[in-house]
This record gives C-alpha cells, sequence and structure tokens, in this order.
C-alpha cells in the first residue's frame, strides 16, 4: 500500500498574540510536512467572534513569515467555511447521526447540580436521545433546540498518539456533544473534524489542552464515515516561573522577538528543542533540524522556556551568520534610529558579532561608527586622565595624515606609545573611550579603521 501524502496543519485561534508556546505547535507540524515531502495547511480557527481579531491573525502571520514556517496552503478561515459545515452538518442529519435537543439552561443546570450532588460525573443524560421505542417529552413551544451527535455507546475510543503512547477512553465517559447552537451554528470540535477530513490532514500536531477533545472527535469522524487521522499532542509549554505561557502570565507575541534582535534560525533552533531532540545536539541549522526531524523523539514532559539559553542559542547563530546578512538586518535597525549605514557596515558586524546575543546589541555597537557617542562618566574619568592627554593629542596629529588602513593605523599607535614610554592599555583604553564610548572593544587599530578619520580625530582631539 503506497503511504498517503503527509499533511499537516496549524490550527490557531486568533485570540491573543501568539507566543512562543503556540508557535512551537506551528513548528513541528511545518517540519513534519517539509521532511517528508509533505503539506503544511494554515487554518485560522477564528468563529469564536468576541475574542478573535484581525491584529491577532496579523501576528500569526508575521510570525509564521519571519520564521520562514510557510504554509503550502491557506490560510483559510473557519468563518468562511460556515456553508460548508452547515452541509455537512445537514448529512449527519439526513444519516440520523444527531438529534435536536430541547433541554434548556435551567433544566441543565438542574441536571447538573444533582448529579453533583450524589458524586457522579456531571454529563448530559440523553433525555433527547431518540431510542427504538423510547417515548421522547413533548417538544416544548418556541424553543430552539441544539444538536446533539449520538455519541457511540460502549466501547471505547483508542489512539495511539505519538507523543503520549495508547489512550484509551471508555464511550460512556462522552456525553452526546453539542454540535450546532440553536441558531444552527456549528461547534468547535465539529468545524475541527470537517476542516481535518476536507484538507485531508493525516497528523494532527497540537498542544495537548487538546486531547480532551480527541476521543469525541475520532467518533465524528467515523459519523462522518472516515478514519481519524494521526495524532501528536505536545506537553506545554511553561514559562520561566513554571508556569504554562499565556498571554495574561507576561509571555511575548513572537514578533517581539524580531524586534528584540533575534534570527529566525536561532528562534527555529531553540524552539525546536522545547520539546524535541535529537542526542545531545543543540545547535543546528534549519537544514539539519528537517533532516532530523521525526514525531519519534517529541519529549513526553512540559518544557520550560529560558530566555538566557535562547539568547546564547541566538549568539551561536548570530556568529555563524555571514556578514552582508548581518548587515541587511543591522541598517533596518539602524534607519529605525536615523542612521543611513553605508559599505562599512559588513565589515563592522564581522568585527563585532562575536560579542553580540542579538542583533540589536549589534547595531548598537554599529550606531558608534556613525553617530558622535556619548563616554561613560566613570569610564572618562578613569581613563582619560591629564597625564594621557598630549599622548592623545599626538596620536590625533598622527592619524590625520596617515594612511586609513589597519597597519598605518597600528604604526601610529605604536609610535606614540614609545613617544611617551607608554603600555597599549594605557593608550588604547582611552582612545576606545572617546571613539566608541566604552573601554571594552575589540582590537584598536581594527576598530580604528573602520570609524572614519574625520571622527577619530575630532574625538581625539575634543579630550
Ligand atoms: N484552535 C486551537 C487552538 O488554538 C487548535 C485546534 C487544533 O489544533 O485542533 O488551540
Amino acid at each position: 500500500m503506497t503511504q498517503a501524502r503527509i499533511r499537516t496543519r496549524f490550527a490557531p485561534s486568533p485570540t491573543g498574540f501568539i507566543h512562543l508556546g503556540n508557535i512551537r505547535s506551528a513548528l513541528y507540524p511545518w517540519a513534519f510536512a517539509r521532511a517528508n515531502g509533505g503539506d503544511f495547511i494554515l487554518r485560522i480557527e477564528d468563529t469564536d467572534l468576541e475574542r478573535s481579531s484581525q491584529a491577532a491573525v496579523d501576528v500569526i502571520l508575521e510570525g509564521m513569515a519571519w520564521l520562514g514556517l510557510d504554509p503550502d496552503e491557506g490560510p483559510f478561515y473557519q468563518m468562511q467555511r460556515m456553508d460548508r459545515y452547515k452541509a455537512v452538518l445537514a448529512e449527519l442529519v439526513a444519516a440520523g447521526q444527531v438529534y435536536p435537543c430541547y433541554m434548556g439552561m435551567a433544566e441543565l443546570d438542574a441536571l447538573r447540580e444533582r448529579q453533583m450532588a450524589s458524586k457522579e460525573k456531571p454529563r448530559y443524560d440523553g433525555t433527547w436521545r431518540p431510542e427504538p421505542g423510547k417515548v421522547l417529552p413533548p417538544v416544548p413551544e418556541g424553543v430552539k433546540p441544539v444538536l446533539r451527535f449520538r455519541n457511540p455507546q460502549g466501547g471505547v475510543v483508542a489512539w495511539d498518539d505519538k507523543v503520549k503512547g495508547r489512550i484509551e477512553i471508555s464511550n460512556d465517559e462522552l456525553d452526546d456533544l453539542v454540535i450546532a447552537r440553536p441558531d444552527g451554528t456549528p461547534t468547535y470540535n465539529f468545524c475541527v473534524v470537517v476542516d481535518d477530513i476536507d484538507m485531508a490532514i493525516t497528523h494532527v500536531i497540537r498542544g495537548d489542552d487538546h486531547v480532551n477533545n480527541t476521543p469525541r472527535q475520532i467518533n465524528i469522524f467515523r459519523a462522518l464515515g472516515k478514519e481519524p487521522p494521526v495524532y501528536a499532542h505536545l506537553p506545554t509549554v511553561l514559562n520561566e516561573q513554571g508556569e504554562k505561557m499565556s498571554k495574561r502570565n507576561g509571555a511575548k507575541p513572537v514578533t517581539q522577538y524580531r524586534d528584540e534582535g533575534y534570527l529566525p534560525d536561532a528562534m527555529v533552533n531553540y524552539l525546536a528543542r522545547l520539546g524535541w531532540s535529537h542526542g545531545d545536539d543543540e545547535i543546528f541549522s534549519r537544514a539539519q533540524f528537517l533532516q532530523w526531524f521525526s514525531l519519534d523523539h517529541l519529549g513526553r514532559s512540559a518544557a520550560q522556556f529560558d530566555e538566557a539559553k535562547l539568547r546564547w542559542v541566538n549568539a551561536q547563530h548570530l556568529k555563524a551568520t555571514d556578514d552582508d546578512t548581518l548587515a541587511a538586518l543591522v541598517a533596518v535597525q539602524l534607519r529605525g534610529r536615523g542612521i543611513e549605514a553605508d559599505e562599512r557596515l559588513p565589515r563592522i558586524c564581522a568585527l563585532f558579532k562575536d560579542r553580540c546575543d542579538t542583533t540589536v546589541v549589534l547595531a548598537h555597537w554599529a550606531a558608534a561608527f556613525y553617530v558622535d557617542v556619548t563616554p561613560h562618566a566613570d569610564e572618562m574619568a578613569q581613563h582619560v586622565t591629564d597625564a594621557i592627554k598630549p599622548s592623545l593629542a599626538l596620536l590625533a596629529q598622527k592619524l590625520a595624515s596617515c594612511a586609513w588602513e589597519k597597519a598605518a593605523i597600528s604604526g601610529a599607535i605604536k609610535e606614540v606609545l614609545a613617544a611617551g614610554g607608554l603600555k597599549m592599555p594605557q593608550l588604547a583604553m582611552p582612545v576606545r573611550v572617546l571613539v566608541m564610548g566604552t573601554a571594552q572593544t575589540p582590537s584598536l587599530d581594527a576598530v580604528l579603521e573602520l570609524a572614519s578619520r574625520e571622527k577619530v580625530v575630532a574625538c581625539l582631539q575634543k579630550a
């Protein structure tokens, strides 16, 4: 038998801005589709009209585009598929798989209270479920019914979850789910199943907050004459405090990481490791990840977000990124600060990237080459002493006329050191403070070569 083409999906609800925990649920299905030459589908589950927003959709689309999690199909919007859901609902009605239920809220509440009082699990009791020979209550006047799904009775619903292993739920645990509201609009679990069928999804990879929906969804699949897909339910992502990551407790929208100077490949690397592993590998490229990814090494326990580790992963990727690519990213940030960079920028990135963990930090260094810096007052006091000022003036003089390249600059520095009987740090530290604003920089001749002669000479003369 030939294996069906692999098709996965990411099905976010645009209620609140997606954070790293959510986007990980996009990364794995994307990677699984890519790793297997399949298709990745984006579906926006926007049926909660009150809580869904276009701004949240935008963050989803922007975040995915930034991370390179490109869908092959979609975005599909559930609100635009209502007619389709209603048509499938009509099929289920015709097949006798759903029935109208007229039990009102007050009655349902009373039922729940009775069940709780006698220590039973609250569930719909099947009052309106038609059975051969059963007499249903009289239909109340003026009440619009909900439609309930005839859940199978007896037996179990079972699946081999790719993360959690075999799960079996007794059908008697599941009551008859409402699948259409009194106004005829279909409910969540039903829409998901219709979509997963229509979109020919073979693998549902999603957060384990949906594991309770799965047996219900599987029963709806079967009622529609379809076999359910393979399921992989991912454990939660915890924030640094060990709570479930959520917008309410401070999780940032994914796009904020872009603005904070993280690289998409580093994010993919970090998120991949947040719930999946390949031996001891911590740093890997996107291509390696796709080569290695399978559903067999997904972690079973909750993963905890660790910003320090994310920064470290980003630093490793930053070091490995070529200078032109970095320069393009840094140029955008500089432009945001009103600075137009020039052809020096790739070399500036090359010189500083080893000491930066985000492109924001890198842009901060780069800016010092284009605008005047304000040296730290205590570093000024410590390094730019009266005793060194004559040497700084001499250096300014020599740098004003030497060739502007590293060897000549280095030669000028050495001449000044010799003339004053100085050691390198005695001169290099104050020059760094004056030109770059801080005493901690890469080697002085390399830094000066990238700064403009005018700027360097002016800074030294000011001292
Ligand atoms: N819309 C659901 C959510 O955002 C996901 C549903 C699914 O993946 O089946 O949690």
